[in-house]
Parts: structure tokens; sequence; C-alpha cells
């Protein structure tokens, strides 16, 4: 049943594994970088680094702290980011939230959106609905409370909407307006919108969604009413910290039909045409136009298939590209309903795929190996002054109940191995601590 819940595509390009020639010089002073690898200290590293490793990282880090440009660049604080993948509250979770909407869906084998949510209560026993704005989060709550991130993304996978122009395509994720508080439950500050979920309930889905999130103070990337807002960032103010720029973009191969581009006047999302070289340089032309020194520049990217660990060499390659000659510093992946491995590209993150964080798939079968139920909120500690990495740190919960929950310890070791298979061929790595956070090691 799952296969038939989402699309499912594949892309099959091998890797490409030439070495840029900033990324050898990168591996040579590796070794005296190491001691300084896991704190603050890199940045002194990363100075000496950038001064050996070619011009896309010396030209960023002169940009960033140059005084006449930027100022103050020193003196700025590292900025935390909390990233996760997909948050999926339509369709069942919609259903036990406070003001469910109608529960109309158009698929071919489930009707009415309460089908998953008793799906889910079979597995896992019953739900307390309707269930507060906040339930949904459950112990990530007490996990953000605690480390406090400067900003808070996610990709909103639904369309948040009343409309009932139901897309033919055989999967219906919406959510009542009236629950956007669930969203604002966990202080989001900003919500990715090039996917494949949120036009399913037509354009006039999407533009509800827009004016719903923006008078709930939500900001949003990657879909508008035209083809200017669908393409432009979200600036997220960091007061004395600099600027977060969000970027999203939506690949073809998640399953996003090519008519929901926006074009002209015409509502919907910011689809790239493909990952070619051509696309780099035009997105570089898009971030230059925005970009100040101290920004710390993400391109938040909904491609790929849903399940499986293959990264297409066209998505490395691509991502690549976008950190040499675009300017990006974090590259937030996501469609694969699992976490894929990480890589560390210039001293700057690449999450290929995120994996779930929220969604009504508790009742569906299928696919129990990549174990979805598992997923992880991301913490990336970025150098404002040089864009680059200073930690990632994950923080592994398990969806239960239409809930995220702490893991248990064999669950949380599952993940490190996952990862670190996943890391290997990416040079990156993870450890696990005795509270089961998951940190990054890269080389
Ligand atoms: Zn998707």
């Amino acid at each position: 049943m799952r296969s038939m819940t989402r699309v499912f595509r594949r892309v099959s390009e091998r890797p490409i594994l030439g070495a840029h020639p900033a990324r050898k010089v990168r591996g040579e002073v590796s070794a005296a970088c190491g001691a300084a690898r896991r704190g603050f200290l890199r940045l002194s590293c990363l100075a000496t680094l950038a001064a050996l490793a070619g011009p896309r990282v010396g030209r960023a880090l002169s940009e960033r702290s140059d005084p006449e440009v930027g100022g103050r660049s020193e003196e700025i604080e590292p900025v935390t980011l909390f990233l996760c993948g997909d948050v999926m509250t339509g369709r069942g979770i919609d259903q036990v939230l406070p003001h469910p909407g109608d529960p109309r869906i158009c698929e071919p084998y489930i009707t009415s959106a309460l089908g998953y949510v008793a799906l889910a209560e079979q597995l896992t026993g019953p739900i307390p609905k309707p269930v507060d704005f906040a339930y949904i989060w459950g112990d990530a709550l007490e996990e953000l409370a605690h480390r406090s991130p400067d900003v808070r993304i996610i990709n909103l996978e639904t369309s948040v909407t009343t409309s009932e122009d139901c897309a033919d395509k055989g999967i219906s994720y919406r959510m009542s307006p009236q629950n956007v508080p669930c969203l604002t439950a966990a202080d989001i500050d900003c919500c990715v919108l090039a996917n494949n979920h949120v036009l399913d309930w037509g354009r006039a889905g999407l533009v509800e969604t827009l004016s719903t999130l923006r008078a709930a103070k939500l900001k949003t990337a990657g879909a508008g009413r035209d083809i200017l807002e669908a393409e432009a960032p979200a600036i997220l103010e960091l007061g004395g910290k600099g600027r977060v720029v969000v970027f999203s973009f939506g690949s073809v191969t998640s399953g996003i039909p090519r008519h929901w581009a926006a074009a002209g006047n015409r509502p919907g999302v910011n689809l790239l045409k493909d990952l070619s070289s051509r696309t780099v340089r035009r997105i570089a032309r898009q971030v230059q136009a925005v970009r100040r020194p101290d920004d710390i520049v993400v391109a938040s990217i909904h491609w790929g298939s849903n399940w499986g660990y293959e990264i297409p060499g066209k998505q490395r390659g691509f991502a690549h590209q976008l950190i040499d000659q675009a300017g990006v510093d974090i590259i937030h992946g996501h469609s694969s309903h699992h976490p894929k491995g990480l890589e560390v590209y210039q001293e700057r993150p690449i999450i290929y795929g995120c994996g779930d964080f929220l969604d009504d798939y508790e009742g569906i079968s299928g696919y129990e190996e990549y174990r979805d139920d598992l997923v992880l909120m991301y913490f990336l500690t970025m150098a404002p002054a040089t864009g680059t990495l200073v930690g990632c740190e994950m923080r592994p919960l398990q969806i239960r109940n239409f809930r995220l929950n702490h893991v248990s310890r064999q669950d949380a070791h599952w993940l490190r191995d996952i990862l670190n298979r996943e890391g290997k061929g990416l040079g990156t790595g993870v450890t696990l601590g005795d509270d089961n956070t998951l940190r990054l090691v890269w080389r």
C-alpha cells in the first residue's frame, strides 16, 4: 500500500568522484586541523585552509571578514539552525488536531483521512484526539527549548486549505487553516514549500496556504502567487548575529508535476528545470542579488526518491557546484522518507535526505527495513564570518501515536550504524553520546 501513497522515482546516475582542487588542498591540511575539528578553534584552522584552498573559499572568507565590507564579522557568534525533513501535518494528523477539516481525500484506496488515523491506532494504540496543537511535537519541544536554535526551518509538505480542488495524483495532503497553530506551537520560523504536496488541492489551495502561513507570521520560500514570489528567498533576521537566507527549490525527481511550476503570474512552486551548470549559474545570480557578507545561505531542495540510500551523482555534483559557485553554505535536502548519508564539502554541510519528521504512516507497511518511524532533528552550528560548519548534532526521535518520542538506546544504535555506513563513502561518520545525541565527524 505504501508504494501507492507517495510518488516514487529513482535516478540512477553514477556518482561524480573527481576531486575539487580546493578539496584536495583541504585534505592536505586536514591533519593540522584535526585537533581543532570539533570545536570553535576550528575557525583559525579554517582561515589557514581558506588561504590554501583556492578561489571560492578564499574569496568567501575575505568578503565576509573584510571590515570595509562586513565590519563586524569577527564579533558575530556562531549561529545554530534547526532543520528537519518532511512535516506532513495534513490528512490523518489534521484529523486529530483541534480543528479537523473535511476528511474527504482523493486516493484510490482510502477515501477519508480518518482511515489513516484508524490504521495508526490499530498498530500503536489510541490517539487521545482531539490533541492540543503542541502534541505532535512531543519530546522535540524539550530538545528545542534546551538548545534554543537561532532559526527553525521545516519542509512543510501539505496544503493548508479548505479548497475542494483535489489534484488528480492519487495523494491528498490537506490541513485545515484553523490548525496552523500546530506549527507556531514549535516556534517554526520558516516553511520551505517547493515540494510535491503543496498543490495537492490546486492553485487555490496553494494561495490559501500562503496567506494562512503569512497571517501566522511564518516565513515561506519555494512557492508563490507568481514566479517572483516562488523564487524569492525567506530572509530570517537574527538581530546582532546576521541573517539566514533560505532558498527553496523542487525537483521533478521528487514527484513534483512539471505543470506545478510557478510561471509569470501563475501560482506554483520554484521548480528546478534540471541540475545543470546553467541552473547553478542562475541560482548564483539569485544568491548574489541578496547576499550580505555575514549571511548564512541555505539551499533547501526537495529531490530524489522516497526510499533507498543511493545518492545520485547528479545531486552530488549539483550540491558541490552550489557551494563552489553559487555561494551556498548549507544544502538542506529532503524527499527520502528516511535519513541518508551526510557530507561536508568545503567545510559546508550537505544533508542529502533529512528523512520524514512528522507523518501519518504508522499503519502503512511495506518498507519496514528503512525504519521511517525513526527521525532526526538536525542542529547545524555555523560560523557567520566564514560560512563554515562548526558542528552538527542530530537528535533521534520516533513517530508513535502521531507524536515525536524519545528513542530507545537500541534504535539510537541502529541510526548510528546507518549514518556511519552511508557516510563512509562521503567522508563522514557519527558518534553516539550517552544522551542519544549523534555528533557528526568528518575528515
Ligand atoms: Zn515529498
